[in-house]
């Protein structure tokens, strides 16, 4: 029996299979209506329990005791003038190279990489283990994700599983009570924001740790699985997108690479940090969650 609960966009979801699924939700239940008490004294109880149900075979309470730093960290002068970069040239050369065409691919590599890659596999599948799925499938939509230049599935998953977990306390990393501006892109231009955040053992472990390693324990379901497939993907990451771009280049010229990759990728980016920001902030509650999460329409519109 799987266990499952679709997600409504800026919602607190629990979806995970059978008992464990059962036992996670009824954690989780209990712990969010504790959530806003939160301190800064390092995570409470209820915390450390839900984080049993993330990573299974970890038994180190010990990495979870630990307090978020407040520093705030310099900025990653390379993030941020990709970003930057991205946004110029879709606001500038984007009208410049505007085609019918062009616009009709851009809504196509929408649709496969936003809504396949990253609402359905990074989000659904990888992390919520919403479904169940053929491998070849789950390779294919993962492999969307990968495109979308929203960093590679391990990355992403323990960024996102750890935001549900932490939703709007200190520990998470991106919560429109540090900022508007902080949740939705500023917390990406602060180098090792993340270290802040979480434990070092579990953002080490999946940057670079394999299996049979000592940090194996903080490794996702999928990761373990089919580990060839994902570190193929973590260790390629950037060679996708250059292939991607040449590409588009050979099929359409500049304009098919401003609008299929530069203003695909401005408009997917800002729908999906629109998730963290304003959709923490305006919308209907219709749940207690026990965050600041709501659902809004028109971030749901834009992010998936
Ligand atoms: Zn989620």
């Amino acid at each position: 029996m799987t266990f499952f609960l679709p997600e409504v966009h800026g919602a607190k979801v629990n979806s995970i299979p059978s008992v464990a699924g059962l036992a996670l939700a009824s954690v989780t239940a209990r712990s969010s209506t504790r959530r806003r008490a939160a301190s800064s004294k390092g995570p409470p109880a209820w915390a450390r329990e839900d984080l049993r149900y993330v990573y299974p075979f970890s038994n180190g309470v010990e990495a979870f005791s630990y307090e978020p730093a407040t520093k705030r960290h310099t900025i990653d002068y390379a993030r941020t003038c990709w970003y930057v970069l991205m946004h110029v040239i879709a606001f500038t050369c984007g009208p410049a190279t505007f085609s019918v065409p062009a616009l009709l691919l851009c809504v196509g590599l929408f649709v496969s990489l936003q809504t396949l890659g990253i609402s359905l596999s990074y989000h659904r599948h990888l992390t919520h283990r919403s479904f169940q799925c053929h491998k070849y499938f789950e390779y294919f939509i993962a492999y969307c994700g990968a495109l979308n230049m929203q960093g590679n599935p391990i990355w992403w998953t323990m960024n996102h599983t750890w935001h549900h977990r932490f939703s709007d306390t200190p520990w998470d990393p991106h919560t429109p009570r540090e900022g508007l501006w902080t949740a939705h892109a500023g917390w990406f231009f602060e180098k090792e924001r993340i270290l802040t955040k979480m434990p070092e053992a579990i953002v080490v472990s999946h940057n670079y740790t394999e299996p049979g390693e000592e940090n194996e324990v903080y490794l996702p379901w999928f990761y373990r699985e089919s580990p060839e497939f994902y570190d193929f993907l973590r260790e390629t990451y950037y060679l996708h997108h250059i292939a991607l771009v040449i590409l588009l280049y050979m099929l359409g010229g500049w304009s098919f690479v401003v609008w299929g990759f530069v203003v695909r990728f401005v408009v997917s980016l800002h729908g999906v940090s629109a998730v963290n920001s304003f959709a923490h902030v305006w919308g209907e509650a219709p749940f207690k969650t026990g965050d600041d999460s709501k659902n809004n329409v028109w971030v749901a519109m834009v992010s998936s």
